[in-house]
């Protein structure tokens, strides 16, 4: 039974509790695991703190901690498919995607391991003297809590563990509560490659008994989330009143802009992986799509013939191209954003409900749906439903596509489509968000900061930003010579 992972010693919670983890493909029990409360967590911020200000990472030279994460990144390749295989059964996404997801992840600690290595932009700075010498150095954070979701555990969890790590700094990471297989399996893999004990510390547990006290923790530095909107304001007024560091990456409700010239067929293909990709439980799914006036009718229409051809199935069905939601409560959540667009006017195209086969009855699977004539005050535009549920608006012109794009709350991701460079461009040049993609949808690589403006976040993923987001920069000013000033006399 996977347990709590503290101070470098499997543990049971200490109040007993336990969590059963079931598969959304068709409600198995797949474990029973460990359930943090109050009192686990604050051991392992104990253990995190102890490690931190009396263990040896912190002060590990930093060519050093990288090459310890690029050996994670060789132990996690050995363990594709036992890794894949757990984080398709505690999600239900197809297999195939677990393992792309996998491999994303080694990715991320051979990036974060060289980049270590590399150096954190330590410099030398000019004082105009030669009695004096001064530089700035990078240091780590301290305690950072780390809060990661369901739709892409492992690879959430990768985002934060190996910069933070990479850095110095010690761990607390809370995996969300149905998905906490493959932390346990990473908690694992750091141990095998040499990690020291209580720099990584794992605590499996609910929001509000295992999450909140961590986040509130005054012993703790740096709290960095991933998740949905509303939980990042609690989060970081948790933290307000210790004044610790936040990162937050929330949410998306992200436009796919198709402009008339936009080539067609690859414009319709990837507007279906953008929103139905992991049944829309992706933060960056292209969820509003937003068609020029003169070729909506026909993209609309050969859009939805293709979306309903979309087979549903477990992580194990060959044939299967999409999976179930996380939760039947999830589930019902985009029922109830497909039931408003409905009420407020929006054209229900296909899907809009659960599928009829008997085979999917035991899962909670929702079929890809498609809400055409949709405006931008309809709650269904405005509010991440993180299910396959697409919106589609018509606009003219460039001015009105940008106007929709960005009339959001959120500013994670965004995408263009047309073969007019120029357009393409301006439109990725106005658009307020982290990410856009020109003629493309989804890709990613660690190498490049992967965030949110707006309400979509506070702070960067990934790349160089992402690095820096656990360290703290400190000027060190030694003066070689020193006398008395006499100022005051
Ligand atoms: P969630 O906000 O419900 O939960 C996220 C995590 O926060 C979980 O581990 C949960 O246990 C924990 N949590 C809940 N309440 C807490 C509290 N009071 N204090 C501390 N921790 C608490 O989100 P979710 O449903 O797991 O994930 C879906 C959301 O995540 C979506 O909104 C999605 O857009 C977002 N997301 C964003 C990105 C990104 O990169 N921007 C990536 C993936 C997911």
């Amino acid at each position: 039974m996977p347990k709590l992972f503290i101070g470098g010693e499997w543990t049971a919670a200490v109040d007993g509790r336990v969590r059963d983890i079931r598969c959304p493909a068709d409600g198995s029990l797949v474990a029973t695991v460990d359930e943090a409360g109050p009192k686990d967590a604050a051991a392992a911020v104990a253990a995190a703190r102890d490690a931190f200000d009396r263990g040896p990472w912190p002060g590990t030279p930093a060519a050093e901690r990288g090459r310890l994460l690029l050996r994670v990144a060789e132990l996690l390749e050995r363990d594709k498919a036992r890794l894949a295989r757990a984080e398709s059964l505690d999600t239900g996404k197809r297999y195939v995607e677990s393992q792309i997801d996998v491999d994303d992840v080694a990715a991320c600690f051979r990036y974060f391991g060289q980049l270590a290595a590399v150096g954190a932009g330590d410099r030398v700075v000019a004082t105009g003297g030669a009695d004096t010498e001064s530089r700035v150095v990078h240091e780590p954070v301290g305690v950072c809590v780390l809060i990661t979701p369901w739709n892409y555990p492992l690879l959430q969890a990768a985002w934060k563990v190996a910069p933070a790590l990479a850095a110095g700094n010690t761990v607390v990471l809370k995996p969300s509560e149905p998905t906490p297989h493959t932390a346990v399996g990473l908690m694992r893999l750091l141990t095998e490659a040499g990690l020291p004990a209580g720099t990584a510390n794992l605590v499996l547990g609910a929001g509000p008994t295992a999450g909140g006290p961590l986040t509130a923790d005054e012993r703790v530095d740096m709290v960095s989330f991933t998740g949905g909107q509303a939980t990042g304001r609690r989060v970081m007024a948790a933290a307000a009143p210790t004044v610790k560091k936040v990162a937050l990456e929330l949410g998306g409700k992200n436009p796919n802009i198709v402009f008339a010239d936009a080539d067609f067929d690859t414009a319709v293909d990837y507007a279906l992986t953008a929103v139905f990709l992991h049944s829309g439980q992706v933060c960056s799914a292209g969820a509003r799509l937003l068609v020029e006036d003169p070729l909506h009718d026909a993209f609309v229409d050969e859009l939805v013939a293709r979306a309903r051809r979309i087979r549903l199935g477990g992580p194990f069905d060959e044939r299967a191209r999409a999976g179930p939601l996380i939760s039947a409560a999830h589930r019902e959540k985009v029922e109830a954003y497909v039931a408003a667009g409905l009420a407020e006017g929006a054209v229900l195209r296909c899907g809009g409900s659960r599928p009829a086969d008997p085979e999917l009855r035991a899962g909670w699977y929702y079929l890809p749906t498609v809400l055409d004539e949709c405006a931008p005050g309809m709650t269904v535009v405005r509010e991440e439903s993180f299910g396959p549920v697409l919106t589609v608006e018509r606009f003219h012109g460039e001015a009105e596509a940008v106007a929709l794009a960005n009339d959001t709350v959120y500013g994670l991701a965004g995408a263009v489509w047309t073969r007019d460079p120029g357009l393409a461009h301006r439109v990725a040049s106005r658009l307020r968000a982290g990410t856009v993609w020109i003629n493309d949808f989804h890709p990613y690589v660690p190498q490049a900061e992967w965030g949110g403006m707006k309400q979509s976040g506070v702070g960067r993923e990934l790349g160089p930003a992402g690095l820096a987001e656990y360290q703290e920069a400190k000027h060190i000013w030694h003066n070689t010579a020193p006398s008395p000033l006499r100022w005051f006399e």
